[in-house]
C-alpha cells in the first residue's frame, strides 16, 4: 500500500502553500512535498510558527522539499548559492519535521556531455557534501535522475551506482514514473526492483503524453492514468521493493495550471487512488 502525495508543482501557477496545506487536507491527501520557492513567498507573510501549528492539527504531513537543482560541476560562485537554499531548507525541514530534500542533477541546454565516469565521480563528492551540511539537521537526501538527456544523470541505474557509492545512510533514490520512461520508454520496469529498500526514499507519480523521446517534456505530464506510462507497472515495482510511502504527485501541465487548484487536487486524488494499492 502506497499513500497519497501532493507535489507542489502540479499546482505552482495557480496556489500557494496555505491553499494546498487546506485543500490538500480537505481532499484527503497524506503528504505534501513542499517547493522551496512557494515556501520563500508563503514566508513573506507567515511564520514557521505558522507551519508547525498546521502540519500539528492536520492529518497532513510534509515529506521532501523541492528541489535543489543543477547539483553538479558547479562554479565556487553558483554552489555558494545552492548552499544557502539547501541551508534555508534544511532549517525549515527540521523545524517542520520534513524529513527529506529533492536534489536533482545539473541540466544543460544541449544533451549533456559530460561522460559516465566524470558525473559519477562529481555526484558521489557533491552528495557526500550536501549530506555533510544535511546529517546535523536529521535531513536525507533524495537523488532524482532526470531522464532526459540534457540532464547528466538520467537513469536510475546510474543513479542507484552513485548512491551506492556515497554508501550514506542519508543518501538515496527518487523514482518518477516520467523521468523513469523518458529514459528509455521504461524498457526494464523490473530494474526498479534492484534499488534496495533503504535506498528508495522518495515516489514522485505521473502519466504522460504519447510523444517521441526528444519531444517529450515535463509540461506533458498528466494525470496517472490517463497517458502512456506503465504506472500500475511501476507502482507495483516500488511497492514490491517494500516502499510504503507516498506517491506523490508531481505535475508540471500548463493546462492544470490554468484550471481552479481546487478541481486540480481533487481529481488528482482520484487519479492517483487505483495506484496505491
Ligand atoms: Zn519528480
Amino acid at each position: 500500500m502506497l499513500k497519497l502525495g501532493f507535489n507542489e508543482a502540479t499546482c505552482k501557477e495557480n496556489s500557494t502553500v496555505e491553499k494546498d496545506l487546506e485543500l490538500c487536507e480537505k481532499y484527503g491527501y497524506d503528504y505534501i512535498e513542499l517547493r522551496l520557492d512557494m515556501l520563500k513567498a508563503y514566508f513573506q507573510t507567515h511564520t514557521i510558527g505558522d507551519l508547525q501549528s498546521f502540519f500539528a492539527n492536520s492529518h497532513l504531513k510534509p515529506f521532501a522539499f523541492n528541489s535543489i537543482e543543477d547539483i553538479n560541476f558547479n562554479t565556487p560562485a553558483q554552489w555558494d548559492k545552492l548552499v544557502d537554499l539547501f541551508k534555508f531548507g534544511c532549517e525549515t525541514a527540521q523545524a517542520i519535521g520534513n524529513p527529506y530534500m529533492i536534489v536533482v542533477p545539473t541540466m544543460t541546454q544541449e544533451i549533456c556531455t559530460k561522460n559516465e565516469k566524470e558525473v559519477f565521480e562529481d555526484s558521489v563528492e557533491v552528495l557526500n557534501k550536501l549530506a555533510d551540511i544535511a546529517e546535523p539537521y536529521g535531513v536525507s537526501c533524495s537523488f532524482e535522475p532526470i531522464g532526459d538527456r540534457r540532464w547528466c544523470c538520467n537513469s536510475v541505474r546510474q543513479a542507484l551506482e552513485i548512491v551506492q557509492a556515497v554508501n550514506r545512510k542519508s543518501v538515496g533514490l527518487t523514482v518518477d514514473c516520467i523521468n523513469f520512461y523518458m529514459h528509455d520508454k521504461c524498457a526494464d520496469v523490473d530494474y526498479i526492483r534492484k534499488i534496495p529498500k533503504d535506498k528508495l526514499f522518495v515516489y514522485h507519480i505521473n502519466d504522460c503524453e504519447d510523444l517521441p523521446l526528444g519531444i517529450l517534456d515535463h509540461c506533458h505530464r498528466i494525470m496517472p492514468g490517463k497517458g502512456c506510462i506503465p504506472v500500475a507497472e511501476i507502482s507495483r515495482a516500488v511497492m514490491d521493493v517494500g516502499y510504503d510511502g507516498p506517491a506523490c504527485l508531481e505535475l508540471f501541465r500548463p493546462e492544470y495550471w490554468d484550471m481552479d487548484a481546487e478541481q486540480v487536487i481533487q481529481m488528482g486524488a482520484e487519479c492517483c487512488a487505483p495506484f496505491l494499492k
